[in-house]
């Protein structure tokens, strides 16, 4: 079998690029080794710039559709009470409207819901979009693809081959990409449930010692994360689920219902974070893109985005050789000079948040909670980190912002014009920079 680009996995990163060559008249395979939906949760967080693509993708009005707008995030500190409703000790918020965009919100969409959107789409471009479903990449054999599917095993011959099979990647290893992991010391107890009909906004709640994130999906349920002591899972399952509902009831009584309607343990799923960044993105005519390539902290909602958005420049630039008779391989450094620098920069922000609830002292919440407001006294702070989350630019943060937020200075009263952060915006020659060649 022969194709221009074989993608190994199916994932919302495998899938954007091949709906993405499809579109752009580049023939693709993707083989993907499940053949129905995962039961396994991914992330439901879609930042704006995730948007901005799944618009020129043409998908904009079904992932609307199927979404819950979040358009600001509440960081609500209370001392718990037990048996009584918790008492507000801080309440802040950030908002995606401080972004200079139209893009200024983010959206809350069930993952295999958003993988089947784009999936339908590529299909749309039948002439183009070969998706192998049930299809197992085992790695290369002369110089091509192996794949089985059922109990047959065949090779595809490509002009590249993009690796995105998630965290265990075949291609990385065929690409003898380096990993180093870095583990953190908490885990995360993660499970949706409905929710009362005007609980709309997203909402991390804290006490010295716990943490309760929440997300607003549709049709009236929500994403919680419970943040756990790693290696805690086994004792509080031993406790049972009356332990998980008193924990949510104390910390948002508005849940106490909705976590009632958890009556099995299957239902709630254990996450336990961790990251890694490789050293490169290609090697010769392979490639990775996603949590192939990166894997980030999930504090910041970010790992999904960062694999669509791979997928975007590497879809450009695909399409780009294509059309433009260029040799794919001897252009693909242009990927990883557009996209390793973005995905550091975030890698460390979001290991900075995961830092920020690490650690289970009074003091160091009154560390955490003089910081987070900072962010939204000091408009500029506000503006870097919410303009940083977004992936629609980068403006990073300079010693004296952090000594703004430590308190070390006061916060600047000053307002930032839109004007101002048109610069810190990604053009698209920024974005896909090769397009200057021509
Ligand atoms: C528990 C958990 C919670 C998360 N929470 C969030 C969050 O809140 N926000 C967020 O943005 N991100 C979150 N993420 C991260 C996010 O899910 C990933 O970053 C994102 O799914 C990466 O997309 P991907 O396409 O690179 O990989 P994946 O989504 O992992 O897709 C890889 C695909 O490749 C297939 N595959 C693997 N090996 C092979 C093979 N050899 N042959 C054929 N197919 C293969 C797999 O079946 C899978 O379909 C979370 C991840 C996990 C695990």
């Amino acid at each position: 079998m022969r194709t221009d680009v074989f993608i190994a996995g199916g994932g919302v990163g495998g899938l954007t690029l091949a709906a993405k060559l499809a579109s752009r008249g580049v023939h693709v395979t993707i083989a993907e080794q499940l053949t129905k939906e995962s039961p396994v949760y991914k992330g439901e967080l879609l930042q704006p710039k995730t948007i901005a693509i799944l618009e020129r993708l043409g998908v904009i009005d079904e992932i609307e559709g199927c979404g819950h707008v979040i358009d600001q995030l509440r960081f609500q500190e209370i001392h718990r009470r037990e048996g009584k409703s918790p008492e507000e000790i801080n309440l802040t918020e950030l908002n995606y409207s401080r972004v200079a965009s139209k893009y200024d919100h983010a959206l809350m969409v069930p993952h295999e819901r958003t993988k089947s959107i784009i999936r339908d789409k590529g299909q749309t471009f039948e002439e183009h979009f070969h998706y192998l479903g049930g299809a197992r990449f085992l790695g290369f054999e002369k110089g091509m693809a192996k794949v089985k599917q059922k109990k047959e095993t065949f090779h595809i011959e490509a002009k590249v081959y993009i690796g995105a099979e998630g965290r265990s990647s075949p291609t990385r290893k065929a690409m003898n990409a380096d990993v180093k992991r870095k583990d953190y010391n908490h885990h995360f107890l993660t499970v949706t449930m409905p929710r009362p009909a005007s609980y709309t906004k997203g909402k991390i709640i804290t006490t010295a010692d716990r943490f309760l994130g929440l997300f607003p999906l549709p049709d009236n349920e929500v994403r919680t994360v419970y943040l756990i002591k790693a290696g805690e899972y086994k004792t509080i399952k031993e406790k049972g689920l009356e332990y998980l509902y008193q924990a949510y009831s104390e910390l948002e009584p508005e849940l106490s219902e909705g976590v009632r309607t958890i009556d099995d343990w299957k239902k709630v799923q254990l996450m336990i974070p961790y990251t890694y960044h490789v050293d490169k993105y290609y090697s010769g005519n392979l490639a990775i893109i996603g949590d192939a390539a990166h894997t980030v902290h999930p504090m910041a909602g970010e790992g999904m985005n960062l694999a669509v958005q791979d997928a975007d420049v590497l879809g450009e630039l695909l399409a780009w050789c294509k059309e433009n008779n260029k040799n794919y391989h001897e252009h693909l450094h242009y990927y990883e000079d557009v996209r390793k620098p973005r995905v550091s920069s975030l890698l460390h922000l979001s290991h900075l948040s995961a830092l920020v609830y690490s650690f289970r002292f009074e003091w160091w919440r009154k560390i955490r909670m003089r910081a987070v407001q900072r962010i939204y006294d000091d408009d500029q702070l506000h503006v870097k980190q919410m303009l940083n989350i977004s992936g629609l630019g980068s403006w990073n943060f300079n010693l004296l912002d952090r000594a703004i937020q430590g308190s070390v200075l006061p916060a600047r009263s000053k307002k930032i014009k839109d004007k101002t952060q048109w610069k810190y915006l990604f053009s698209e020659s920024e974005d896909y920079p090769w397009e200057k060649e021509n």
